[in-house]
């Protein structure tokens, strides 16, 4: 199977990363008429509350939200490894979709299986590149990989001012229906940080904390290791508060 390039492939741990570390970003880039692609690594099965099929109900509508196609990996929740399994897995996709970009979780994250997609993803945008590898499909290296700032704090490379997507963003995060609070969904059982309505409230005080940076109104941080390429010093925000 073959797939024309994609612009971007965001890549998370568990279906509602995405959404939640990048979510208004990738529905910029949407907006921008950009092509992209939503990788889950697990099917979150290790999650307290709901079940791996209510959760791909869920990630499919968020991705709808979206605007991009998605695809679960199927790795194990809760004992993702990083190997050449799950690295294989991962390349596998990218010589597939053959994305211009690439956007995943930080290296240093509260949760465990957050900072091994970090790794997998590093050593997979690489390695898709390498012409001998035993992988199907012709090589392919992303011209630039990106880290969303999750819960942990870290000094960004740059802000995404997301302000006029921030309902759409919480539309695609509110699809998880099983994983966050919503007094009309009582069927889901078991105590979580992102039941809790304090939830919400922290996403919105986060990206809002973003926003102020920026002299916007809610804002996504990122993270490079490469320098950013500018083409125009006067398209680089610089506008005072509204
Ligand atoms: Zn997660």
């Amino acid at each position: 199977m073959s797939v024309t390039s994609v612009d971007f492939m965001a890549i998370g741990a568990h279906p509602d990363d995405i959404e939640l570390g990048c979510g208004g970003t990738l529905l910029r880039l949407a907006a921008l008429g950009k092509r992209g692609v939503l990788v889950d690594m697990t099917d979150a099965s290790m999650g307290t509350r709901g079940t791996p099929e209510i959760r791909a109900r869920e990630a499919k509508a968020a991705a709808k939200v979206l605007k991009a196609d998605r695809v679960n990996l199927g790795l194990p929740d809760g004992r993702l490894a990083d190997g050449w399994e799950a690295q294989k897995r991962l390349i596998d996709q990218i010589r597939l979709y053959r994305p211009k970009v690439v956007i995943t979780h930080h290296w240093r994250e509260e949760h465990p299986d957050h900072e091994t997609t970090s790794r997998i993803v590093k050593q997979a945008v690489y390695k898709a590149g390498l012409a001998k590898l035993d992988c199907a499909g012709t090589p392919h290296r992303p011209g630039r990989l990106f880290y969303f700032v999750g819960v942990e704090l870290h000094e960004p490379s740059f802000c995404v001012d997301i302000t006029p997507y921030w309902d759409a963003k919480l539309k695609a995060v509110l699809c998880y229906k099983s994983q966050f609070h919503n007094p009309d969904a009582r069927e889901y059982k078991g105590k979580t940080d992102l039941a809790s309505p304090a939830f919400m409230e922290f996403l919105s005080v986060r990206n809002r904390f973003w926003g102020s940076r920026i002299k916007r109104r809610y804002a996504e941080a990122f993270v490079s290791n490469e320098l950013p390429e500018v083409h125009d010093l006067t398209a680089m925000g610089g506008e005072r508060f509204a």
